[in-house]
């Protein structure tokens, strides 16, 4: 079957994805201490977005660039302290993704 679909980069795909942001942060630690005692801080790489860097001895979470892919949610579950209390943006905020 023949594909239909235009060919297009994923990074030109991602290059039309437009965000509208809440003020409030979707994506909250329920306690930071947990991230400083984590050893894998894996929602550091996994995240596509860099959301989540480490700086200053605590975890900073740039919430308002996140593609909602929910990497981070796993990771932090699977590979991290369970710190990480995920949600989607309220009110149908966040990402619009305009070519999938
Ligand atoms: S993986 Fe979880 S516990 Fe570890 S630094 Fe990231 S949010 Fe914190």
């Amino acid at each position: 079957m023949a594909d239909t679909l235009p060919r297009i980069p994923l990074s030109e795909r991602l290059g039309t994805t437009a965000f509208d942001s809440d003020k409030t942060t979707h994506l909250t630690l329920s306690d930071p201490a947990l991230c400083q005692r984590c050893a894998s801080r894996a929602c550091i790489p996994v995240c596509p977005a860099q959301v989540y860097a480490w700086e200053n001895d605590r975890l900073r979470v740039s919430y308002e660039n996140c593609l909602e892919t929910g990497a981070c949610r796993i990771a932090c579950q699977e590979l991290g302290n369970h710190a990480l209390v995920w949600a989607f943006p309220a009110g149908g905020r966040g990402v619009k993704y305009r070519l999938g």
